[in-house]
C-alpha cells in the first residue's frame, strides 16, 4: 500500500482552505486534482520544448512529437492495447464516443438498425446516438436495471434482433457507482455479431483496465479524471474496427496526400487525428498515468474500495438517508440523498463546511427519471481521499440534517 500522507503532498491543492476550513474534495468523478509532476510538465514543456508535432524537422518539433508519440505508447501500455495504431487522442470521453457514433453510423448503420445503450448512461453516451437518429433514423434501446442499480443481463439479451448494429454502455456508473459485469455483456453482444463499446471515465481512474481481458471493441476515457490535464482523452478502438471506419473530422496531420480530385488518408491513428492535437495535454496525461502505475492501480483500487465500505457503513446510522446504488459491485461513487432535504441545498451547506461533493443529476436525466427524483447529491473518491475526510462528510451530513 502506498503511504497517503506522502501521496497528499503530491497535490498541492489537497492543502488549502475554503471558507477557513481544510478542504475535503470529494468531487473526483467530476474531475481529479493534479499531482505536482503533471502540472510541471505542462510547465516544462511549454518553457522548454514547445513546437508544433509531426510535421517539423527541426530539433524542437522532433522532442515534441517524441514525446506525443512516446504518450501513446504510455497509454497503450495503461490499457493492454495491441498497438499505438488503435490509441487515438481525442478531447476527452465525449469526444471518443462521438467519434464512434458519427463514423460507426457512417460506415455499418442505416435506418431502423439499433443501437443497445443502458439506463445508466451519462448523457455523452445517450446524445451522440440521439444525434444519429436524427441524421439517419437509428433506433435506440435501453437496457433497464434493477432497485439495487444492477443492469438486468436477461432484459439486455432480449433487445438484440437482427436490426442491433452495436452496444454502447458506461463501464462504471457516474451517479450509482455500480460495476458493470462488461465481460459478461461483450460476449453477448459477440455471440450476436456486435460490436461493444465502453464508457471507461469512471473505470479507468479507479482499477486496471485491460483491453486483452475486457474484449471490447471500442473503450473511452478522460485524461482530467485520471490525474492528467484538461482538454485529453482517448479512444481505444480495436484495429480491425478502426480500419473500416471513415474519418471524423477533416483536415491536416489525417491525411496522406490532398488534392481537388481524391485525397488519402493517414494510417492509423492519424487518420482520426484531424489537426494540431494538444501535445502538451497528452505529455501531461502520460506523466499522470506514470504516476498512478507508480502507485499500483490495484492498491489504488483497494484503498478506494476501502472508503467506498467505509462511508456505506457510516450512512447507515444516518437518519432519512437514502443511498442509490447498493450493488456490491460498486466503484468508488455514493449518490444520496437525505430526507427531505433538496440536494441542492445539502451540497451548499457541506461546502460551507469546506466539503465539496456535486449536486444535481449528473448529466444522468432518464437515470434521475428511473429513479423518480429530480438529483442527488453525490460524494466520489479519489487514491487520495482520507477515512477522515470520510469522517468530516459524515459530521457534516449530520449537522445539516439537524438544520431542517
Ligand atoms: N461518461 C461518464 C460515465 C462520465 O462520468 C463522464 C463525465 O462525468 C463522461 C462520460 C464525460 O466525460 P468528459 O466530459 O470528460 O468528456
Amino acid at each position: 500500500m502506498y503511504d497517503i500522507n506522502k501521496v497528499r503532498e503530491d497535490f498541492p491543492i489537497l492543502s488549502r482552505t475554503v471558507y477557513d476550513r481544510p478542504l475535503v474534495y470529494l468531487d473526483n468523478a467530476a474531475t481529479t486534482q493534479k499531482p505536482r509532476v503533471v502540472v510541471e510538465s505542462i510547465m516544462e514543456e511549454y518553457y522548454n520544448v514547445n513546437a508544433n508535432v509531426h510535421r517539423g524537422v527541426h530539433y524542437l518539433s522532433q522532442q515534441a512529437t517524441d514525446l506525443h508519440e512516446a504518450s501513446r505508447e504510455t497509454v497503450r501500455r495503461f490499457i493492454n492495447a495491441r498497438s499505438t495504431s488503435e490509441i487515438i487522442f481525442t478531447r476527452g470521453t465525449t469526444e471518443s464516443i462521438n467519434l464512434v457514433a458519427s463514423s460507426y453510423c457512417d460506415a455499418f448503420m442505416n435506418e431502423g438498425d439499433e443501437v443497445i445503450v443502458s439506463v445508466m448512461e451519462h448523457h455523452s453516451n445517450i446524445v451522440p446516438w440521439q444525434l444519429q437518429a436524427t441524421r439517419k433514423g437509428i433506433v435506440i434501446r435501453v437496457i433497464p436495471m434493477d432497485d439495487r442499480g444492477e443492469l438486468m443481463l436477461d432484459e439486455y439479451e432480449k433487445l438484440f434482433n437482427e436490426k442491433t448494429r452495436m452496444v454502447s454502455v458506461a463501464h462504471v456508473s457516474n451517479v450509482l457507482g455500480t460495476v458493470n459485469p462488461v465481460k459478461e455483456m461483450a460476449r453477448i453482444a459477440h455471440a450476436h455479431g456486435v460490436p461493444f463499446m465502453l464508457d471507461g471515465a469512471q473505470s479507468a481512474p479507479h482499477f486496471a483496465v485491460d483491453m486483452q481481458q475486457l474484449d471490447c471493441d471500442f473503450f473511452a476515457l478522460s485524461g482530467h479524471k485520471l490525474y492528467g490535464p484538461t482538454g485529453v482523452g482517448v479512444l481505444y478502438g480495436k484495429e480491425e474496427w478502426l480500419d473500416r471506419l471513415p474519418p471524423y473530422q477533416g483536415g491536416g496531420e489525417m491525411i496522406d496526400n490532398v488534392s481537388f480530385e481524391k485525397t488519402t488518408f493517414e494510417r492509423l491513428p492519424f487518420k482520426f487525428e484531424a489537426g494540431t492535437p494538444d501535445y502538451v495535454a497528452t505529455n501531461g496525461l502520460a506523466k499522470a498515468i506514470d504516476y498512478v502505475t507508480a502507485l499500483g492501480m490495484d492498491n489504488i483500487e483497494k484503498h478506494e474500495r476501502e472508503l467506498t465500505k467505509y462511508v456505506m457503513e457510516k450512512m447507515k446510522n444516518i437518519d432519512g438517508m437514502a443511498v442509490f446504488g447498493t450493488s456490491e459491485h460498486k466503484d468508488a461513487v455514493i449518490s444520496f440523498l437525505v430526507g427531505n432535504i433538496h440536494h441542492l441545498d445539502m451540497g451548499t451547506l457541506l461546502d460551507r463546511l469546506g466539503i465539496a461533493v456535486r449536486t444535481g443529476h449528473h448529466c444522468a436525466q432518464p437515470l434521475m427519471h428511473r429513479l423518480g427524483i429530480q438529483g442527488t447529491v453525490r460524494a466520489s473518491f479519489a487514491l487520495y481521499n482520507t477515512k477522515d475526510e470520510i469522517d468530516a462528510l459524515i459530521a457534516g451530513i449530520e449537522r445539516v440534517s439537524r438544520m431542517f
